[in-house]
């Protein structure tokens, strides 16, 4: 049977990186469901949707067509056929994002999306995010939430942007993360039946071999 593995939390705690080693030790595909909410906002801020307005955005929710690459050693994302795997990484874009999901037509959107994209995973999938196993996926075989402190994420998420400016990033993150943690459709949160995982003092080795094992208990 297909192995579903939910991995959620905060930015800057591995996610991605755990994510991905995860899924290619394990024969699993992968999903970036941040990297579409990304996209659907790339798409918006593309087509001058005013994203201070739900509204507006819930209007034009249904238009852009996302498609998820879900090779962990290649994932791709493109919108109407356009690859925007760099766009998506803009400050501009990760300003805007948790202002767009948190639009409920987007939410929605995006959720059926990634239900049907881990229907369709034959072996199975790590999708990664911050409601999988709250909302998207409440049946996983196995829930992980990732942690580790607030200098701990803005210091690795500084060395991914080869940007020195370490205060101005952990106060972005935070802002992103309170802003996440707040909204009222399926905001950033822990299942209650997920595995805590502090990952500040720990490589990323370390966490994959973590997450690996309990998959394999
Ligand atoms: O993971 P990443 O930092 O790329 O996610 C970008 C943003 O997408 C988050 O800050 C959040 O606003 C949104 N997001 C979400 N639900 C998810 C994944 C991401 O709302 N499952």
């Amino acid at each position: 049977p297909a192995v579903i593995v939910a991995i959620d939390g905060p930015s800057g705690t591995g996610k991605s990186s755990t994510s991905k080693a995860v899924a290619a030790r394990l024969g699993l595909s992968y999903l970036d469901t941040g990297a579409q909410y990304r996209a659907i906002t790339w798409w918006m801020v593309t087509n001058g949707v005013d994203v201070t307005d739900p509204s507006e955005i819930a209007a034009v929710a249904g238009k852009p067509d996302i498609v998820s690459g879900t090779d962990p050693a290649g994932p791709t994302i493109t919108v109407d056929g356009v690859d925007v795997a760099g766009p998506i990484r803009t400050q501009e874009v990760t300003a805007k994002v948790s202002a767009v999901s948190a639009v409920p037509e987007v939410r929605a959107r995006i959720t059926e999306l990634q239900r049907s994209i881990a229907a369709d995973a034959r072996t199975g999938i790590v999708v990664e995010g911050r409601d999988i196993g709250t909302t998207v996926l409440p049946d996983a075989d196995l829930k992980i939430f990732l942690t580790a402190s607030p200098e701990a994420r803005a210091a690795r998420r500084s060395g991914e942007l080869k940007n020195a400016d370490v205060d101005a990033t952990r106060e972005a993150l935070i802002k992103r993360d309170a802003a996440d943690s707040s909204r009222k459709t399926s905001p950033l949160a822990k299942a209650d039946d997920a595995v805590e995982v502090d990952t500040t003092d720990l490589t990323l080795a370390q966490v994959v071999e973590c997450v690996v094992g309990l998959v394999e208990e």
